[in-house]
């Protein structure tokens, strides 16, 4: 068995793994670079492989940065099945919907900018097409026949909705190679999804370590902080924005200003936005799949109460719903995309009030280098809004115990509910992350450890089985 690392290589985004077993070509993932490049030049790339000796693409989860280019796949001849668990495919859908209007309108930009028409990188019609291969479904812990000798196993990630680590089996006689895709991993100890369940033993794991060299802050302690600035912010009058991913944290998000709103937490005559149509599709999704979640919220879908929703909320749909906000004078919630305000209708919304010292900006999430929210949590004192030089009033602050991403601790976690594995394939993550996880592995045994460069290959020897 031979992998080789497409992407997500000594960086966050853009993971592929291309896995070869005997004859059978798979894909693992085929995600969009994130960053300061131009975003149509660097995933316009050659991918390093070709789309039409795949046999089969399989996908971890629903996150731009890991479906974000299939549907290059599907253009450059890519006939075999996408296979995800459903979760992953209806989120995927809206992510890849989304995407393709995205593209579209910064293909507009382009040629606007540079006078000559640009195509986007793909269309709606692509994104149709890659739907239609999600032709097999993946259940967590179900053996998958890939082809003739090699199999697949998808397991929980915790990471969001559907999120699956993945292990790729090869057999030839009296010898195995297992090969573990860790996916992103979720973080345990919240009330939300269940916790990564990754199988006992593997030869080779590919782990993610977005957070390898951190730890978040607690989860109960970032509920607090956030309540603490809702409350300092509501008592100056201002705003809160919080930009959101629309998987995953908007709606956990929503779970406890819903629990806080019966709990009389917010004043009289305050609002919640959730200006994101793309996070209201992404609840009816969520509702759908009760049983991936842990037991409270799952009590509650079971009893057909709504975990989302409630009287103080607003969702703002069409983007007339959207500019209606702009007439709330103080004390709003504002929930909108983009999660790294790497564009979206948070763009908007910031635009409004960065000069107003009496609102705040709370991230919630991973900010990835090159983003606009990096450079502000990084403490930037002007930044650039829609091309405008601008000066930052606004109260910045992050709280990151609301990470959809395992921290250190948890990774540490996660190695230690399987045996020790022969070699550790370190990917999803900035340089130093990479390395600071690289010290600690040794706490759990973990020894051999390898941090793929890009397009680089490894070759796996396979294991003597009796
Ligand atoms: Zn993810
Ligand atoms: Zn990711």
């Amino acid at each position: 068995m031979r992998v080789s690392f497409h992407g997500a290589a000594r960086r966050v985004t853009g993971s592929c793994y291309l896995v070869e077993a005997g004859r059978n070509k798979f894909l693992v993932d085929c995600g969009m670079f994130q960053g300061k490049d131009d975003m149509t030049q660097e995933n316009s790339r050659p991918l390093g492989f070709d789309p039409k000796d795949l046999t089969a693409v399989l996908l971890t989860h629903a996150h731009l940065d890991h479906c974000g280019r299939l549907p290059l796949l599907l253009k450059q001849g890519f006939k075999g099945p996408i296979i995800a668990t459903p979760a992953t495919r209806d989120l995927t859908a809206i992510v890849l919907m989304d995407a393709a209007h995205i593209l579209a309108e910064h293909a507009e930009h382009l040629e606007w900018r540079s006078g000559h028409a640009v195509p986007p990188l793909y269309s709606l019609v692509d994104v149709f097409d890659t739907m239609r291969s999600f032709q097999i479904p993946a259940q967590y812990g179900e053996v998958i026949s890939l082809a003739r000798d090699v199999d697949a196993v998808f397991h929980d990630a915790g990471h969001i909705l559907g999120s699956s680590s993945i292990q790729i089996t090869e057999r030839s006689g009296q010898s195995r190679t297992r090969i573990l895709f860790s996916g992103d991993l979720g973080s345990s100890g919240r009330s939300f999804l269940k916790s990564p369940d990754p199988p006992a033993d593997s030869d080779v794991v590919v782990m993610e370590t977005t957070y390898g060299n951190r730890n978040h802050r607690s989860y109960v302690e970032s509920t607090g902080e956030l309540r603490e600035h809702i409350t300092e912010t509501f008592r100056r009058g201002g705003n809160v924005l919080i930009p959101t991913f629309a998987l995953e944290r908007t709606q956990e998000i929503l779970f406890l200003f819903k629990k806080w709103d019966s709990e009389g937490f917010f004043p009289q005559g305050s609002r919640i936005y959730l200006d994101s149509p793309m996070a209201i599709r992404s609840t009816d999704v969520f509702e759908r799949y009760a049983e991936a979640f842990d037991t409270e919220i799952r009590e509650l879908l079971k009893n057909r109460v709504d975990p989302f929703h409630f009287d103080r909320l607003t969702l703002s749909r069409s983007s007339d719903d959207s500019r209606r906000i702009n007439e709330n004078k103080g004390r709003s919630i504002i929930l909108a995309g983009s999660g790294m305000l790497s564009g979206g209708r948070m763009m908007y919304h910031l635009e409004r009030e960065i000069d107003n010292a009496n609102s705040s900006l709370v991230f919630v999430g991973y900010q990835s280098e090159g983003t606009l929210g990096r450079e502000l949590v990084d403490g930037a004192r002007t930044v650039k809004i829609f091309g405008q030089e601008r000066e930052v009033h606004l109260r910045m602050s992050m709280i990151n115990g609301f990470s959809a991403h395992a921290d250190q601790r948890d990774l540490l976690d996660w190695c230690r509910k399987m045996s020790v594995p022969n070699l550790a394939i370190l990917v999803h993550g900035e340089e130093r992350s990479m390395e600071g996880f690289r010290k600690v592995l040794p706490k759990v045994g973990w020894s051999r450890v390898t941090l793929p460069e890009m397009n680089e290959s490894i070759t796996l020897s396979p294991t003597y089985v009796e």
